[in-house]
């Protein structure tokens, strides 16, 4: 049996892991199992698949069994331990915030614990919820080596323009900065398109990550530049539920005329927004495509044209447009999507083969005298953690 790199991706309500086998001193390709806890004090259930997408364990528990996530966390421990306890050499796991301390993963000790920890008012519900399993294996298994891989890290030599709120000074130097989110997703879809298409990869690039949480960055020679995302995963387009970007008076609107609490407000931007908002009927790009209601069209068109609008935004930013990536959930499932965003584009020489758009697989999608060229790349944040997890283990000799 090989090694494994355990990953660990922890939501507030949800766990997500995955494991990779060591081969030949790499990472492979594809997890070996892959396993999903959701629903957490709610209706629990935990799905865990082999490579093979076979079902090792497809169990429902009620909301006492699994109340809160550290109990889910223990329930989840107790099963692999038999399994795959012994083989795992190093966990790796997904940290939203590395505030304006870290540009890259690092392996944890006690001294970076305690800067992580330091960030939790930055992101309070996903950084507390990334740090709780960090903290309990540290407790379980001292010997195990884990790394924290970050959110923000891919764009933390963003030039001071991109990072800049146009508010007093003061506020930057203490950290309210444009920091950008999705950086593990854009590093590994660089990273692919660099092998793809060595020459786009080298020029300018926007990668519209297009999820549940959704974003764009624009990128120079592999290196973000700017992010539509800013001091929150809030910014930017909007997304499923949430609103993205925002007139801040309506904020203030809302609390000084509306009576609302900065809470309820939160939960309005966070959760009730966005596509769902916009069209009263569901915050799946699926749902919508297939809904015959005009709220359903026009929350579509919506989000396609913010999405257009983000890209000439940040084509601005990197000097031109040489090549156009789609990933995520919508960005690599939806056709419909990517064909409304390059239509709004084709001022700016985005040209769609709608034939090869419409192929499942397809990695180039635009027309072949298109003056920029389009990609679909798969994202794949877990194997972007595995692959950090295994170099710092070998570069900190623990391997
Ligand atoms: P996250 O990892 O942020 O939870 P994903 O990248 O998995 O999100 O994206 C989830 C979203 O992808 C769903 O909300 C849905 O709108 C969209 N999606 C998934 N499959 C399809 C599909 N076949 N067609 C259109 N949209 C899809």
């Amino acid at each position: 049996m090989s090694d494994i790199i355990f990953v660990v991706n922890a939501g507030s309500s949800s766990i997500k892991f995955k494991m990779y086998e060591v081969k030949d001193g790499e990472v492979a390709p594809d997890a070996s199992m892959a396993g999903l806890l959701d629903g957490i004090g709610v209706h629990p259930h935990i799905r865990v698949k082999d490579a093979e997408g076979g079902v090792l364990l497809d169990k429902s528990y009620t909301a006492a069994e699994i109340p809160n996530a550290t109990e889910g966390k223990r329930i989840l421990a107790e099963w692999l331990r038999p399994r795959v306890g012994d083989l795992i050499i190093g966990i790796g796991h997904r940290v939203v915030h590395g505030g304006l301390s870290y540009s890259e993963p690092v392996i944890i000790d006690d001294k970076v614990m305690e800067t992580l920890e330091s960030f939790i008012p930055l992101a309070p519900l996903h950084q507390l919820s990334n740090l709780d399993p960090i903290k309990l294996m540290r407790e379980r298994r001292p010997d195990l080596p884990q790394v924290a891989c970050f959110d923000t890290a891919f764009h933390r030599d963003h030039p001071e323009i991109s990072d800049r709120f146009p508010i007093p000074r003061a506020f930057y130097d203490e950290g309210v900065r444009r920091y950008g989110f999705h950086g593990l997703s854009y590093e590994y879809v660089s990273g692919r398109l660099h092998t793809l298409a060595p020459a786009i990869g080298a020029g300018r690039v926007v990668i519209c990550h297009l999820g549940s949480g959704a974003s764009v960055c624009g990128l120079k020679n592999g290196h973000s530049i700017e992010s539509s995302m800013g001091f929150t995963a809030l910014d930017g387009v909007p997304m499923g539920t949430r609103s993205g970007s925002l007139d801040p008076g309506v904020v203030l609107h809302l609390i000084e005329e509306k009576g609302m609490s900065a809470h309820d407000v939160g939960e309005m931007l966070y959760r009730k927004s966005g596509l769902l908002g916009l069209s009263g009927i569901s915050n799946d790009v699926r749902d919508l495509v297939a809904s015959p209601e005009p709220a359903a069209a026009m929350a579509l068109e919506y989000f396609a044209l913010k999405v257009a609008q983000a890209v000439a935004k940040l084509a601005t930013s990197i000097g031109g447009l040489d090549g156009l990536v789609f990933t995520a959930g919508i960005g690599e499932n939806s056709p419909e999507v990517r064909q409304m965003v390059a239509d709004r584009l084709k001022w700016l020489g985005v040209e769609v083969d709608p034939a090869a758009n419409e192929t499942r697989g397809a990695t180039l999608i635009s027309a072949p005298g298109s003056k920029t060229e389009v990609f679909v790349v798969p994202t794949d944040e877990e194997r972007m953690i595995a692959i950090h997890t295994l170099r710092l283990l070998r570069g900190g000799g623990h391997i």
